[in-house]
């Protein structure tokens, strides 16, 4: 099967590639499937950068779980860290044991504000598996129960992750050049 390529006037540089991702996501499987046993799994993610790697994950979890979508638009007339729920999840969360699955956590202002929401719901436990962690710029200190990689300031695409839309399907992650993010949105 042939992957997708990225131009080069958009990759600066490959920070995670498509076999530390597959490595390390068998891993991240294999501990949630671990500390889970007997439990009512729910994995949601947040559409739409976390569905790359919720398809990986859950395939690498050795359980019965389920999935749901949560969909929001942020930041609610520019304010940092309000977001409106454009689609909510289908099923109810009470009781069960909810695992947020994100692509990337930058200030953690978005996902505070979502796990403050779900928080509400009162699951049995809350917990956050992201695939990517952008520690350095943390505004809000988020409890990450599962984290793939630490990587630097720098906006990256690819494995779920856009630029303007495009290039979610590339099978590795890379930071991108500074003049294709120029007029990015
Ligand atoms: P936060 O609220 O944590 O600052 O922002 C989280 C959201 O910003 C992520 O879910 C993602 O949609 C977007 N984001 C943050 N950093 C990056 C990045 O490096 N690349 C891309 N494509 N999106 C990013």
């Amino acid at each position: 099967m042939a992957s997708p390529k990225a131009p080069e006037s958009l990759v600066e540089r490959v920070l995670v590639t498509e076999e530390q991702i597959t490595a390390r996501v068998a891993e991240l499987g294999a501990s949630i499937a671990h500390d889970h046993q007997g439990r009512d799994v729910r994995l949601i993610t947040i559409l739409r950068g976390g569905l790359i790697f919720l398809a990986d994950l859950c395939r690498a979890i050795d359980l019965p779980l389920q999935v749901d979508f949560m969909a929001v638009s942020s930041y609610v007339g520019g304010r940092p860290g309000v977001v409106r729920v454009t689609k909510d999840l289908d099923d109810s969360i009470e009781g069960a044991s909810v695992i947020v699955v994100e692509d990337i956590v930058d200030t953690g202002l978005t996902l505070n504000y979502i796990l403050r929401m779900l928080k509400e719901r009162q699951p049995a436990t809350l917990e956050v598996c992201t695939l990517l962690d952008k520690d350095v710029r943390r505004i809000v200190d988020l409890p990450i129960t599962y984290r793939g990689f630490s990587i630097p300031d720098r906006f990256v695409v690819g494995y779920g992750l856009d630029v303007n839309g495009l290039y979610r399907n590339l099978p590795f992650v890379a930071t991108v050049r500074d003049e294709a993010l120029a007029g990015a949105g």
